[in-house]
């Protein structure tokens, strides 16, 4: 097994997951099989409870589990779906160590970070990796290095390359910061070899720095870094802003990085294809007209909270070749605010995504009436699809208190409810539904022909569902279930009078990748270019 460490220094948001993934990316071009790592220095055992405010979307895996927006990049990068030992957080850590003390597993020893909580560490790494099969690990070490918290993570890494043995088999990339200062605007290296510095004073001597700075850097600069933090010159890479994050395994490439990162660990040059990844990019920048979708969120000011579904429209742009332009409304805003109520008569497309608690809901409830009343192609995500349901009960089915349970445990009308058998909760306790599953699609509906196929997995992430007793009523009145569960849960509602109104109880964002965006995404937009009159309309 070979291993790379992709650390960062200055300051977070710098990118590293992308630069990690973007690596990843260039191995796999060359048939090297990687299994990116990613470490995460929190206390949480998973992402699953943490608020999207603070730390922007929780990513779903096959598996069921919930984890940092990250792996949601790996897996769009590589094109592979990862499970759940992928991500290792300090939680995670701590919880397996305290459990093999309570075990007396270590003998009655004082049990301490260095070695068990380190050994804890390399063990979870090893494990992961070698259970891949894979010929390399990527470990992205999240956080900046200095930080308290990502201490024991690379303390353990130091010591992984010294087990590893000859030092080719493990490379350490630093990514760092090189700002722009001053009326000449001159770059500074100064906050890269303080941040070497400190991962030096860690016992860590990179043997890569990725610097991220607005425009490309000189090679003066680059000797400068080279001089002072002890990496040669052509190991220093200039990683300038880029429109699209798409474009950094191509760049990435053009600078070398493979083929040096190839040296370092040892493994003898393969031919480069990187084919098919061009002309996605190439096809997403050539794209032209431009369709205008609304996301109808309660996180709209932070993008983060909806990185998956951003990231499926511009997928559906290299994969359509119209520009897919998002415009963000906040749901709460929109309830009561009459000038952005009026906005939405501008755009092409509406994307309700999921979401917990009250709050927001009518004005994603505002937003169905409208796309429904008026025609606008609608794709609802788990609440959005939910939603879609309790707006159709209210205003077609004419129950004014139709609800979820979520929302109103008391409703007479309860549309969307938890699993009750008899009358009784099952699911009880809060259990969600979580990870892939099977859903079949009805044969000749919108969906089935957009998918192209009746049966296909999706990525769930729910507790609530639809209460099967207002079915019929549905359906009598032209909203009809195009997918089920194989244990009979309504996946997919669609409207066959509506040029595209399909909301589905699944999460379709998680598994739209470059090269093969999610098909409902690809759908919306294609009946939004119609709208406009300017495409294909929707299969
Ligand atoms: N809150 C809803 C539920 O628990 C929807 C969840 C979601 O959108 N991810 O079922």
């Amino acid at each position: 097994m070979k291993y790379v460490a992709v650390t960062g220094g200055v300051i977070s948001g710098l990118g590293k997951g992308i630069t990690a993934s973007s690596i990843s990316r260039i191995f796999k071009a060359r048939g090297v099989s990687v299994t990116p790592i990613k470490i995460d220095p929190y206390l949480n055992v998973d992402a699953g409870t943490m608020n999207p405010y603070q730390h922007g979307e929780v990513f779903v895996l096959d598996d069921g589990t919930e984890v940092d927006l990250d792996l949601g990049n790996y897996e769009r990068f590589l094109g592979e779906s990862l499970a759940g030992n992928h991500n290792i957080t300090t939680g995670k850590v701590y919880r397996s160590v305290i459990e093999k003390e309570r075990r007396g597993d270590y003998l009655g020893n004082t049990v301490q970070i260095i070695p068990h909580v380190t050994g804890e560490v390399k063990r979870l790494i090893r494990e992961v990796g070698e259970s891949s099969g894979a010929e390399v690990a990527i470990i992205e070490v999240g956080g900046t290095v200095g930080d308290i918290e990502s201490m024991p993570f690379l303390e353990a890494l130091r010591e992984l390359r010294m087990e590893v043995g000859k030092k080719e088999d493990m490379a350490f990339v630093h990514t760092t910061l090189v700002p722009v200062v001053g009326a000449v605007g001159e770059a500074k290296t100064k906050p890269t070899q303080h941040s070497v510095r400190e991962l030096r004073s860690l016992g860590i001597q990179p043997d890569m720095i990725v610097t991220r700075s607005t425009n490309p850097i000189s090679s003066e600069i680059k000797q400068k870094i080279s001089l002072f933090c002890g990496v040669r010159s052509e190991m220093v890479i200039s990683v300038p802003d880029m429109s699209c994050i798409y474009d950094l395994p191509l760049h990435l490439e053009e600078e070398g990085v493979g083929d040096r990162l190839m040296q370092i660990l040892n493994i003898p040059q393969r031919p480069v294809d990187l084919g098919g990844w061009k002309s996605f990019t190439e096809r997403y920048h050539a794209a032209s007209g431009e369709v205008t979708v609304a996301v109808v969120g309660k996180y709209a000011e932070l993008k983060d909270s909806y990185l998956s579904h951003t990231e499926a429209f511009h997928h559906t742009q290299g994969g359509v070749g119209v520009k897919v332009r998002m415009q963000w409304f906040d749901a709460e805003d929109l309830a009561k605010d009459a000038e952005l109520q009026k906005r939405l008569n501008s755009v092409q497309g509406i994307l309700i995504p999921g979401g917990y608690g009250r709050r927001g809901i009518d004005g994603k409830l505002f937003a169905l009436q409208h796309a429904r009343e008026t025609g606008t192609p609608l794709l609802g995500v788990c609440l959005g699809f939910q939603l879609a349901a309790v707006e159709f009960a209210r205003n077609v089915l004419g129950l004014p208190d139709a609800n979820s349970t979520e929302f109103d445990p008391g409703t007479k009308n309860p549309v969307v409810d938890l699993l009750r058998e008899q009358g009784k909760v099952v699911n009880l306790g809060g259990t969600q539904h979580l990870g892939s599953e099977k859903v079949v699609l009805t044969e000749g509906s919108l969906v089935s022909r957009i998918y192209g196929r009746k049966d296909i997995r999706e990525r769930h992430r729910h507790r609530y569902e639809i209460n099967h007793e207002f079915i019929e009523r549905f359906e009598e009145k032209g909203f009809r279930v195009t997918g089920h569960a194989p244990d009979g849960r309504v996946e997919v509602l669609e409207m066959p009078k509506h040029p595209f109104y399909v909301g589905v109880q699944y999460h379709p964002e998680f598994l739209s990748r470059p090269e093969s965006p999610h098909p409902l995404y690809v759908g919306l937009v294609r009946a939004a270019l119609a709208r406009q009159g300017g495409g294909t309309p929707a299969p």
